[in-house]
């Protein structure tokens, strides 16, 4: 990787102190623990895993909502903890997986795209009803919804409203949480294709939140596989589809034939439930799942090991493990 980064994640690690019944102490849960990733200009990098793995913590960490309990995150070169609120908005647009609950229904489709410009202080509102119907011409949304509300709107439109309001301010990254999950499969592609485009025609960078591996496949350029807080491979999205590496990212990748369309979460058919975030298991935390587990791998955690596009961390691929044995 050679390209400018957009934003870049170092060491971060975000601990949770949760309670964890009457009159007992409180307990970490590290839904981050240990992450590096560089977003460069341009890419579209996903995050995947399963529920309660870390994504969104780490997505609302790269958003400057939250601040990391250790570690640095640059967005454009700059800490992120040192830039004011405003900054980080400019640079840094979400999109929602639901275009319903993420728009005021008592808003006019105009109001709700403009809203970035009136909160983001521009001072010339004689040219907001041109730049609002610019970036509505760009997302395909027709001038006669101006005028309508949310509810008046279909799925795929309120989505495109969405995106609009994200775009408005022309930010160089946006983070796309499951952004076609809750839309009807026959508009998932519309919108992805329009994802796509976008980023072409205005140089966007994105990170992807997505269950759906088909989605990723389709549009992301790089992946990072998470598993309890840790990106346990990251690599080019060819490369994972074709030769995934770390044994989680085999199962999930697995889970893509579910017979079942409609479940949000794969079923990765790893036989132990996804383990309890306050009870973490030792060494390497996948191993109460793990197919490939070997003796060392419940008493040694596995190191970063560099691979092609990325890395990967398990004991398999380490060949200064205590045990080498490739899959
Ligand atoms: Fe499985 Fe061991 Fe690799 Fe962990 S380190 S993924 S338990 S083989």
């Amino acid at each position: 990787m050679s390209g400018e980064a957009v934003i870049e994640v170092r060491d971060v690690t975000r601990t949770f102190m949760i309670s964890s019944g009457f009159m007992k102490p409180k307990r970490p849960l590290h839904a981050v623990n240990g992450v590096n990733l560089r977003v460069e200009r341009g890419e579209v990098m996903a995050l995947v895993g399963e529920s309660g793995c870390g994504k969104t913590t780490l997505a609302r960490m790269m958003m400057g909502l939250l601040p990391p309990s250790q570690g640095t995150i640059e967005l454009g070169g700059k800490p992120i903890s040192t830039l004011d609120r405003m900054t980080v908005a400019r640079t840094v647009q979400p999109i929602f997986q639901d275009p319903y609950s993420s728009l005021n229904p008592r808003k006019t489709i105009g109001s709700i795209i403009t809203l970035p410009l009136r909160v983001q202080g521009d001072r010339d509102p004689a040219t907001w009803e041109k730049r609002v119907h610019e970036i509505m011409e760009l997302v395909g949304l027709p001038r006669r919804v101006f005028n309508n509300y949310p509810n008046q709107l279909s799925g795929g439109q309120r989505q495109r409203v969405a995106i609009a309001r994200a775009l408005i301010n022309r930010p160089r990254m946006v983070i796309c949480d499951e952004p076609t999950s809750a839309l009807d499969v026959s508009v998932q592609s519309q919108i992805l294709n329009l994802l796509q485009d976008l980023r072409a025609e205005l140089g966007l960078t994105y990170l992807l939140i997505s269950h759906n591996l088909a989605v990723v496949e389709h549009i992301a350029t790089r992946v990072a596989v998470m598993y309890l807080g840790r990106i346990v491979e990251q690599t080019d999205t060819a490369s994972l589809f074709e030769s995934p590496r770390h044994p989680y990212s085999k199962a999930l990748l697995s889970s893509v034939l579910t017979p079942d369309p409609t479940l949000g979460v794969p079923d990765t058919h790893l036989g132990a439930s996804f383990p309890n975030p306050l009870e973490m298991p030792s060494g390497c935390t996948f191993h109460p799942r793990c197919p490939k587990a070997m003796p060392h791998c419940s008493q040694v955690a596995p190191r970063p090991i560099p691979a092609p596009g990325g890395h990967v961390e398990c004991h398999l691929y380490d060949e200064g493990a205590p045990t080498y044995a490739q899959s």
